[in-house]
């Protein structure tokens, strides 16, 4: 079952839908059903302060761990501070979860297979 609560822990059970996957180490991090647009489309390109194109998809949860506090430096979505999103198993950065108004996560599409 969900947490119906938007946090970040989605159990990889009760759902047809395939898991994506951390493309390290094959943790389930997140569902396809839980892609959100958030003032967009769901998949986006974004240059990042070292103008280096990053390709993410927004969902509206996601099963990652969070360090540090979050900043609204060059943030990508105005309002909403990031952390970066980490594999809880093997700590790869799969992306950022973004705070404000809403709550919810941009994974890296290199960072996550299905
Ligand atoms: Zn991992």
């Amino acid at each position: 079952m969900f947490d119906p609560a938007p946090e970040d822990h989605p159990a990889p059970v009760d759902t047809d839908d395939d898991p994506l996957r951390c493309a390290v180490c094959e943790l389930p991090v997140a569902y396809r059903e839980d892609r959100q647009g958030i003032d967009g489309p769901a998949a986006r390109t974004f240059f990042n302060p070292a103008g280096v194109l990053m390709a993410v998809t927004t969902f509206r949860r996601a099963h990652t761990q969070h360090d540090g506090p979050a900043t609204t430096e060059f943030t990508w979505f105005p309002g909403h501070a990031w952390r970066i999103a980490s594999c809880p198993r093997c700590g790869v950065q799969l992306g950022w979860r973004f705070e404000g108004e809403r709550v919810f996560w941009a994974l890296l599409d290199r960072a996550i297979s299905g």
